[in-house]
């Protein structure tokens, strides 16, 4: 199944703030590795009860010790003490209680990072059937552009996560996630190259070949740092 966003207008809209803000924000909280997005969630708990195993860092000790230890387990692929919370048969996170996060202040920095404005800023899609309210939310925000090269940004980016959608086959295997989550952060962390790329193909003659261009882009991501 296809991940991308089909743009279909919804009936409700809602505000989601200037798109260049939201993504020079968004880009560089990924690259200082501090996450903690303001997401104008209102009363939208969405990604509290869409099924989520939230990761939780062993440093996150203030959270560790609000949190029952028979709701953890370890998280598959990660270094000792990083953990896993997963969900009720409701597919709710268990800190939720009388629809509100019961552990607010303490709560996990996936949960502080999580903003699913990416997900109409990349056009990528959420899966509608296992995560409804998180697509309805994404379905019903809408950027403002308050410039031309706002517009360009928000084009740019939407072209990268197509490219590592549609291009998955010029990839090894591991490298672009089915994730959405991880697919829409791949492609905010690839945006400049992919841009300067582009950008050099409509001037180059001779041109760069999409496969040129993913090279590149793993050359990139295989770089320490
Ligand atoms: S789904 Fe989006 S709007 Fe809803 S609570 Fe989560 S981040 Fe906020
Ligand atoms: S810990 Fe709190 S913010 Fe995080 S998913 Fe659970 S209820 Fe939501």
């Amino acid at each position: 199944m296809s991940n991308r966003n089909n743009g279909n207008e919804s009936a409700s809209t809602i505000p989601a703030g200037d798109f260049s803000a939201w993504f020079h924000g968004t880009e560089a909280s990924l690259q200082s590795g501090n996450s903690g997005a303001d997401v104008p969630c209102g009363a939208c708990r969405g990604c509290c009860r869409s099924s989520m195993f939230i990761h939780i860092k062993p440093e996150e000790t203030q959270t560790l010790r609000r949190i029952p230890r028979t709701l953890l387990f370890p998280a598959p692929g990660r270094p000792k003490g990083h953990v896993l919370m997963g969900y009720n048969d409701k597919g709710h996170c268990p800190m939720l209680i009388d629809n509100q996060c019961s552990i607010y202040e303490d709560r996990p920095q996936t949960c502080r990072g999580y903003d699913c404005r990416i997900f109409t800023a990349t056009g990528i899609s959420v899966d509608q059937q296992t995560q409804p309210e998180i697509a309805q939310r994404v379905k019903e925000w809408v950027f403002n552009f308050e410039s031309k090269e706002s517009r360009e940004e928000d084009r740019i980016l939407k072209d990268a996560a197509a490219f590592l959608e549609l291009n998955r086959e010029l990839f090894p295997p591991w490298s672009i996630p089915n994730n959405p989550v991880q697919l829409a952060v791949l492609a905010v962390k690839i945006y400049r190259l992919f841009s300067d790329l582009t950008a050099q193909r409509r001037q180059d003659a001779s041109g760069l070949s999409d496969a040129a261009i993913a090279d590149a882009i793993l050359t990139a991501l295989s770089e320490p740092g």
